[in-house]
């Protein structure tokens, strides 16, 4: 279901009819077959999914996510997610995304490279016009954005380069940066505490969950528990965030390091003052929302709160920050990077940083105010905010 579906947004667009029908509908998706050899005699057909939400603002910008998980439908959630990311940012971007349904874990970087490769092939004509401009997200990263750059040569076309060849000091931690920006934010304004001390609780360890957790650390929060796609770890003292990092550096996961055991859905309830589901979709539900004892979520992973997750933390009284806020640093910092591409300017990883908190901080504080003066939810106020913007550049193209 589109999450331009919500009534919320019905009832903002109300009048608006053209803007409803245009954002409840992609404006491109692609169903394409990836085929590579992986050896002399093995072919592997992937099925992949480009898609183009709404290009109003800017060129369609989103990330390319390899998962055993990946559908069409998805892939078009998460695209709708960036347009409404990009234009609560205020910056100039649409959304799009691509999904390779491949399960990562069984390739290595040779293939992921073939696959990169295959896929400018198909869509070179829109990376190349600036139209789609991606970058990483599950199961990719630099590597693979650099075999694209290595296909078109022309560096703005890609974002979340490796540092030699383009790529934004700072990009690899950006996401998590924007994320622990947003909990230390959140907790200030929503929950009047300072994140000094305060106890966190985050499921996935992988690029956004071990950033987010770094900076947290950094900050005075005690992260008391982590997992990945195996299970968990938790330590009401606070598990040392920069020991585990190494650590997963050498053995990918997090078990094994000290710590009791804890499974994704515990996680999710453990004695916390902020959750941050950081891993994937749909893990706060009518199942699993009941048990969180948190204050505050922030939604590091795009899309972790179903519709029915989000009513009962409202119920609960749980402050929520939005992913299309919280997880905004990636694609602001990318924003930075396309800049720079476009410029030849440079920039260090501090005045990255300082722009992720600056912006987020921004969004933020209007979100609030919106939330407050109308009586909102976060997620609604943000949601009002964004379309709002989406459908000013429609009418502005003269779309509608
Ligand atoms: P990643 O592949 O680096 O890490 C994902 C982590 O989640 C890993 O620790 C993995 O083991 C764990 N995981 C996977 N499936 C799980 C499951 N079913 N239950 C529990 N844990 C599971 O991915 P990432 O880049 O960190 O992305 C995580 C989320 O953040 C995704 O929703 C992604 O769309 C979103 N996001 C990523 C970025 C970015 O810049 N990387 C930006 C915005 C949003």
């Amino acid at each position: 279901m589109s999450i331009f579906d919500l009534e919320i947004i019905k009832a903002e667009l109300e009048g608006k009819e053209n803007a409803k029908k245009l954002l409840l509908k992609a404006e491109e998706k692609k169903i394409i077959n990836l085929n590579i050899w992986v050896d002399n005699k093995t072919l592997v057909v992937a099925d992949a999914y480009v898609v183009y939400h709404n290009t109003a603002r800017g060129p369609a910008k989103g990330g390319i996510r390899i998962d055993k998980n990946v559908t069409l439908e998805e892939t078009t959630d998460l695209a709708e997610r960036m347009t409404l990311k990009t234009a609560l940012a205020g910056i100039p971007f649409g959304g799009g995304k691509t999904g390779i349904c491949l399960d990562s874990l069984k390739l290595d970087s040779y293939m992921k490279k073939e696959l990169m490769k295959e896929l400018v092939h198909i869509i070179r004509g829109d990376l190349a016009s600036g139209y789609y401009i991606p970058a990483p997200d599950m199961g990719t990263g630099p590597k693979e954005m650099a075999a694209i750059y290595g296909e078109l040569h022309i560096s703005e076309c890609v974002t979340g380069k490796p540092i030699g060849i383009g790529g934004l000091p700072g990009r690899k931690e950006a996401t998590g940066r924007g994320v622990a920006f947003s909990a230390a934010y959140g907790a200030t304004k929503l929950l009047k505490r300072n994140i000094k001390g305060l106890k966190v609780a985050i499921q996935g360890f992988g690029n956004v969950g071990s950033w987010t957790a770094f900076f947290l650390e950094k900050m005075g929060a005690k992260v008391v528990a982590v997992s990945d796609v195996n299970g968990g770890l938790y330590n009401a003292k606070g598990l040392d965030i920069i020991k585990l990092m190494e650590y997963t550096g050498k053995n990918r996961f997090v078990k094994g390091f000290p710590g009791d055991f804890v499974s994704n859905e515990e996680l999710l309830g453990v004695e916390a003052d902020i959750l941050i589901p950081a891993a994937c979709e749909n893990v706060l539900t009518e199942k699993t929302a009941p048990k969180v004892k948190a204050r505050l979520v922030v939604e590091g992973a795009n899309g972790p709160t179903t519709r029915e997750g989000d009513e009962i933390l409202n119920r609960k009284g749980i402050e929520v920050v939005p992913d299309f806020l919280a997880n905004a640093g990636g694609v602001i910092a990318s924003y930075m990077e396309w800049r720079s591409a476009k410029s030849g300017a440079l920039t260090s990883s501090e005045e990255v940083f300082e722009f992720i908190d600056q912006t987020i901080e921004k969004s933020f504080a209007k979100l609030l105010k919106l939330a407050k003066d109308r009586k909102l939810t976060n997620k609604e106020a943000g949601l009002v905010l964004a379309v709002t913007e989406v459908t000013t550049a429609m009418e502005n193209r003269g779309w509608i």
